[in-house]
Order: C-alpha cells, then sequence, then structure tokens
C-alpha cells in the first residue's frame, strides 16, 4: 500500500516538472512563431500539470485512515479524482477544438524557426517516454488517474506532431493547416476525457467485479479442506486495491461447530493474504448421501432459460422440507411466477413437500 502511495505520487510529480517546463517552452517559442497551434499545445500542457497534481492530492486524500465516519476510508476519492481530471482534459479539448475552428478564419501564416522545430520535437519525444512510463506505472500500481495521464500524454505527442507538419507545410506550400489539424486532435482529445469520465463514473455506480479475479477467488476457496463448493461472492470496491464482500460455501452436514469455524478462518485467511479482501462467510449444509436426488432437481432447475446454477441444497424428509438456491441472471424478472413453475415440477419428483427457493443474483461469475 505505501510503495503504491508513493509510487503514484513520484510519477505524477515528474508528469508536473515536464509538463510545467514544456508549457513555459512552447508558450515562449509558439509567440515568437506567430502560431495558435504551438501555443495552443502549451496550454495543454499546463493543464496535464494540473492534472498530474489532482492525481496528487486524490492520492494523498484516499490514503487516510478509515475513522468513526468514513470506516470504509477514503479509497474512493481516487474516482472523484480521476473525473477532474477527465473534466480538465475535456475543457483542454473544447479549448483546443475553438481555437482550431477559430483558426480557420485568420489567415496568417505561422513562421517557425530551427528552434521552434527544435524545441517541439524534444517535446514529441519527451511526451511519448512520458505517456509510456504513465502507463506501466498506472498498470503496475493500479491506478486509473495515471494511465489516463499517461493516455494523455500520449495524445499530447501527436498534438505536438502535428504542428510540426503544420510549420513544414507552412514554410514549403505557404498556406496555414494548424486548424484542420487543430479539429481532428481535439476530437481525439475530447474522446479521451469522456471514456475516462465514464470509466470513473461506471466505479462510482458499481461495476461486476474482473470475472478473471471472482473466478480466481471462488477457486481458491474451492480448493480449501473441507469446502464443497463455493457461491454468491459479492465484492464492494471502496477505492483501487480496497475491496469488502461475503461469499458462501458448502460444508458436509456432518461439520461440527468447530470444524466450520476453522473452515471458515481457513477461507478468509485465504482470501485476504491473496487479494487484500475481506470476506464474510455463510454456510450451506450439504448431506452427499442426498446427491441423487440433489441432481435430479438440479437438473430440472436448469433447463429452464436464464438459470445459471443451483446449489444449497438441502432436504428433511421428515419434515417433508426442500430448500435451494437458485442462480439466475438479469432476464427472469418475474420471480414469484418462476418459482411456482419450479415447484410444480419440483412436487412431480416430491409429491406433498415445502419448497423454499432462494434467488440469488448474478454478482459475479
Ligand atoms: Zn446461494
Amino acid at each position: 500500500m505505501q510503495n503504491r502511495e508513493k509510487a503514484i505520487s513520484n510519477t505524477s510529480l515528474i508528469g508536473v516538472g515536464a509538463n510545467v517546463a514544456l508549457a513555459a517552452l512552447k508558450a515562449i517559442f509558439g509567440v515568437i512563431a506567430g502560431s495558435v497551434a504551438v501555443i495552443m499545445d502549451g496550454v495543454n500542457n499546463l493543464s496535464d500539470a494540473l492534472s498530474s497534481i489532482v492525481t496528487l492530492v486524490g492520492v494523498k486524500l484516499a490514503k487516510r485512515k478509515p475513522n468513526q465516519k468514513h470506516p470504509f476510508g477514503y479509497g474512493r476519492i481516487e474516482y472523484f479524482s480521476t473525473i477532474i481530471v477527465a473534466t480538465i482534459v475535456i475543457v483542454a479539448g473544447c479549448t483546443a477544438l475553438i481555437e482550431a475552428i477559430k483558426s480557420f478564419f485568420t489567415k496568417s501564416v505561422p513562421n517557425y524557426s530551427a528552434y521552434t522545430f527544435a524545441i517541439i520535437s524534444i517535446a514529441v519525444v519527451a511526451k511519448i517516454l512520458l505517456g509510456l512510463y504513465f502507463k506501466k506505472q498506472g498498470k503496475k500500481y493500479n491506478s486509473d488517474a495515471l494511465i489516463a495521464s499517461g493516455k494523455d500524454a500520449s495524445f499530447d505527442a501527436i498534438l505536438s506532431l502535428s504542428t510540426i507538419v503544420g510549420g513544414v507545410v507552412a514554410i514549403f506550400a505557404g498556406v496555414s493547416i494548424d486548424g484542420v489539424l487543430g479539429v481532428i486532435i481535439s476530437f481525439f482529445i475530447l474522446k479521451a476525457g469522456l471514456e475516462m469520465l465514464f470509466d470513473s463514473i461506471n466505479h462510482i455506480i458499481g461495476n461486476r467485479p474482473d470475472s478473471a479475479i471472482s473466478r480466481e477467488i471462488k477457486a481458491k476457496i474451492g480448493e480449501i479442506d473441507g469446502v464443497i463448493g463455493a457461491y454468491d461472492l459479492v465484492l464492494h470496491n471502496y477505492g483501487p486495491d480496497r475491496a469488502i464482500g461475503s461469499v458462501h460455501i458448502e460444508v458436509p452436514s456432518h461439520f461440527t461447530a468447530d470444524e466450520i469455524h476453522r473452515v471458515t478462518q481457513k477461507v478468509q485467511k485465504t482470501v485476504y493474504e491473496a487479494y487484500s479482501v475481506f470476506l464474510t462467510v455463510g454456510i450451506y449444509s450439504v448431506d452427499e448421501t442426498k446427491n441423487d436426488l440433489r441432481d435430479r432437481i438440479f437438473e430440472i432447475t436448469k433447463s429452464h432459460d436464464g438459470v445459471l446454477g443451483a446449489h444449497a441444497f438441502f432436504l428433511n424428509e421428515e419434515e417433508k422440507f426442500l430448500s435451494l438456491d437458485v442462480l439466475v441472471d438479469f432476464t427472469i424478472t418475474d420471480r414469484v411466477a418462476f418459482a411456482e413453475t419450479l415447484k410444480t415440477e419440483y412436487a412431480e419428483l416430491l409429491p406433498g413437500y415445502l419448497f423454499v427457493i432462494n434467488f440469488d443474483v448474478n454478482y459475479s461469475d
């Protein structure tokens, strides 16, 4: 945890320094060359510096310890800081678009010197390297804000490159194409900003957990001694790398409370050590001598569209009682009617029984 924050902070600081330097150089050489595109490019770098500062502040705020008022910590602040970065990128994109359209109406042709070309070339290389570095660090430390900044830096390299193209065309053809290039690139900046924005909003609304991770967690739990099956994994995200949740496990019906206690602890420890996720564990008792009947009931259940699985088969022959969990997808909307259909079909196999069907929601894969 400590490493992640430090790495994100250091990466962001490098971004701030590089962008402020690039912005200053482009402003000076943009004015000398009389190129709106180059000045605009500099302004864009300044917005990147601001983005990095926001990322920095976001990580600092997010790492605050949980307290009485916010027992889940402050991890989700990082989604807000990404939204702020996205907003800055969108504003920069809109500004670039307006400036590009305006330059259609000014007939002035920019006059690039050798220095202008040299400075912009350095800026292009710097932005490519910065973009790659940000994306690498962002992936390594699971920071959407860093990845977002990295993507932005890559676009900036293209933006700067286009001003070189514009300069070359101005020299050899004597016309200005800054406007056309500017419009195309503005749309790319806007697209990047909007994608960032929606990504963070989706995190806040609540995403389906990464299916590779949810499958892996269930498989790991399934391997633990005494666990027959693991189901109903729910993960609540409280910021990158922070989640709590619950899982239900099937254990043999002959297990004592002591044995269940031990298995439960093992499940929690295994998952916490591997994923830093604290899981609450629910228990289903499974009498494996009734597997034949279970298989037939499950077969009937799974023959219906929209049923993804069944588990927690619990049969009491003396009380004529059967309960089970049925995992359904989001296409089954009328659960009451569907439960009646299933009960009618079960009754052919187990006449006179009371059936209790719990529908599980498809929260994770
Ligand atoms: Zn269940």
